[in-house]
């Protein structure tokens, strides 16, 4: 019984100096980092996605396990710009010494969004992912971060990196010709929460958004009021339901402007199977079905 153990045990040690050096603990706090981690660290990496499909990002708290994990985590990605603000120090503190956190957001620009608890301040727009140009900024962070740590998997990385980012390119020169059919004039985005600044900074539209940036407070009837007239005095032809709200308000305003539902966008991050690509080709498409 202890020799057949040991031989397993040998057996394993040998397959992984075949195999070279155990993947890089990867852990995201985000869907859209965990695809970004997983298309650049291809094999080199174990990725743990801690913020699932569907979960909401601005509610997620870690628990026990997540801490555990984190412990033995070489790289720990986060959105930053204030999406992980509740809890960072608690990732911090539970990070193990030698791990590398990487603020993935901070390393390019952010919009402003109006500060919900202190009337007149602003906070960080954490929605970065909206912007294709923030996705290939923040591939090639992930991509140094992972050579930082790895120098001999550099290449590999590289090569995902390159081909990774082409996608994205791709996904750009689609969704720039998709919307150049609508007019400027039909750009007007009305949305539950306040998460599509940075789409709407790259594609020239004008965004108004019935909740604050968590969508977690009820809007008041004043800012209902002003949206409804707004819609009708512009001709605002949709309005949009986001992935994990609740539309009431939204059907309130449909009811009374005249607009009609558009399409379900994702804000908060990809459905469950869901890809990067297949999130911005749907809200793009949506969006332009119901405002051409
Ligand atoms: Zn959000």
């Amino acid at each position: 019984m202890i020799h057949r153990i040991s031989s397993a045990f040998w057996c394993l040690l040998c397959l992984l100096s075949v195999a070279g050096a155990e993947p890089l603990r990867v852990s995201t706090f985000s869907t859209v980092l965990t695809e970004i981690a997983t298309e650049v660290g291809g094999t080199a990496v174990k990725v743990h996605g801690h913020v699932g499909p569907g979960v909401d990002p601005h509610g997620f708290e870690p628990r026990l396990g997540d801490l555990r994990v984190l412990e033995r985590a070489d790289v720990v990605l986060l959105s930053a710009k204030g999406l992980e603000a509740g809890y960072a120090r608690k990732l911090r503190e539970a990070a193990g010494r030698a791990a590398l956190l990487v603020e993935v957001g901070a390393g390019f620009p952010s919009l402003r969004l109006p500060d919900e608890q202190r009337p007149g301040a602003t906070v960080e727009d954490p929605h970065w992912w909206h912007s294709i140009a923030n996705m290939r900024r923040a591939t090639k962070i992930v991509r140094d971060a992972m050579s930082s740590l790895r120098p001999a998997e550099r290449a590999g990385f590289d090569a995902n990196a390159e081909r990774y980012l082409g996608e994205l390119e791709s996904l750009e020169n689609w969704a720039r010709k998709k919307i150049s059919v609508l007019p400027r004039s039909a750009r007007k985005l009305v949305t539950s929460h306040d998460a599509f600044q940075y789409f709407a900074r790259d594609y020239g539209f004008t965004i108004y958004a019935i909740e604050g940036v968590s969508a977690s407070e009820e809007p008041s009837s004043a800012k209902v009021a002003g949206i409804i007239a707004m819609i009708r005095a512009q001709g605002v032809k949709a309005v949009f339901p986001e992935q994990m709200e609740n539309p009431r308000v939204l059907r309130e305003i449909v009811r009374e402007s005249g607009a009609k539902l558009g399409g379900v966008l994702y804000a908060d991050g990809l459905g469950e199977g869901g890809t990067y690509s297949g999130m911005f080709r749907h809200n793009v498409t949506e969006l332009v079905e119901a405002l051409k």
